[in-house]
């Protein structure tokens, strides 16, 4: 069983409504192996100097929990927002000592166009071509706010070659049941279109911000599907099981 979850916000994030010490307790109730903090970095909000200091004080948080909650491991983490936007940025980031960068793509269109849409995939293209972060996060949560079903799959196949060109797993975050009413971002079709370019990694997370929402619809989802599941340490994937 995948005892893992490793897309959770904490009050280190601006919309994140849980302290780090009340995730872990959940964490460990839940019987969880690995608990990953992906706290927000969205370069829009503020500069490298304040965005790094942050993260050094999240740092020295993670580090006197891990000291008081030895069973379970803490995987540093930040979800940094639009890689593609923001790629001097994401080189200092990767100069710390983090574990774990999902890249996830944050601008949606203001209101419903095919064009929009379209260039919300080209950003998540041009991202993975980039690289320097491990997981693409919730790649078609723009299905939160508009209909996306005349995205092709030559669209889909293009970013999945280059996310596996750049060793980048792809996150099935399973906030899309609380969120859309679906199952996951991204939907089985997609996943099995992942599978069928080649795709081999994921990372499951269930994107909380609540304390209620800690590891929601990841257990029933992480045995669905033959791919190589694990979590990040070091910035190097794990194999669990
Ligand atoms: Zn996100
Ligand atoms: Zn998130």
């Amino acid at each position: 069983m995948y005892l893992a979850d490793t897309h959770v916000h904490s009050i280190f994030s601006f919309d994140g409504e849980q302290t780090m010490e009340s995730v872990l307790k959940k964490a460990i109730y839940l019987k969880l192996k690995y608990i990953a903090f992906t706290e927000h970095v969205d370069m829009d909000k503020i500069n490298l100097r304040q965005a790094i200091n942050r993260y050094k004080v999240y740092e020295e948080e993670v580090n006197s929990l891990q000291e008081k909650y030895p069973n379970i491991k803490i995987i540093k983490g930040m979800e940094f927002s639009n890689p593609e936007k923001y790629k001097t940025e994401l080189i200092e980031f990767n100069k710390l000592n983090l574990d774990y960068i999902i890249g996830s793509n944050h601008i949606f269109p203001k209101e419903f166009s095919k064009e929009g849409i379209l260039n919300y995939y080209k950003n998540i293209l041009e991202s993975v071509k980039f690289g320097y972060f491990d997981t693409l996060g919730h790649i078609d949560y723009i299905k939160k706010f508009y209909d996306d079903s005349f995205i092709t799959n030559d669209i889909y196949e293009e970013i999945f070659y280059y996310m596996i060109k750049n060793n980048i797993s792809l996150e099935i975050n399973t906030s899309a049941k609380r969120r859309i009413k679906t199952n996951t971002f991204p939907n089985e079709k997609v996943i099995n279109l992942y599978k069928g370019c080649g795709g081999k990694t994921v990372t499951f997370g269930s994107d909380a911000h609540r304390l209620n929402e800690l590891y929601d619809n990841v257990e029933n989802n992480s045995d669905k599907y033959n791919l190589v599941k694990g979590i990040y340490l070091n910035r190097k994937f794990k194999y669990i099981k």
